[in-house]
């Protein structure tokens, strides 16, 4: 199975996970969705895909590691002016 697959608990194959722009996209049959809900047809265990909830576990995993870029915020100093 290629590994963008994106496979329920009980192995049925639900789609292919696409990255556009950082953003995970789900691809089911001729559709790509930023978001899709619904059950596995095969067993019935509720599926849930949103491209917030994958932008919220990529801001997660900054927490998770020490191998992080900095954001590329600058703030100017009232001092400065
Ligand atoms: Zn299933």
């Amino acid at each position: 199975m290629p590994p963008n697959a994106v496979v329920c608990l009980c192995g049925n194959l639900i789609g292919y996970e696409l990255e556009k722009d950082g953003i995970a996209f789900l691809q089911i049959g001729g559709l790509v969705a930023d978001s899709v809900h619904g059950f596995c047809a095969q067993c019935g265990r509720g599926f849930h895909h949103t491209i917030a909830l994958q932008a919220y576990k990529r801001l997660m995993r900054r927490y998770e590691t020490d191998d992080v870029e900095p954001l590329a915020v600058e703030i100017e100093s009232p001092a400065e002016k």
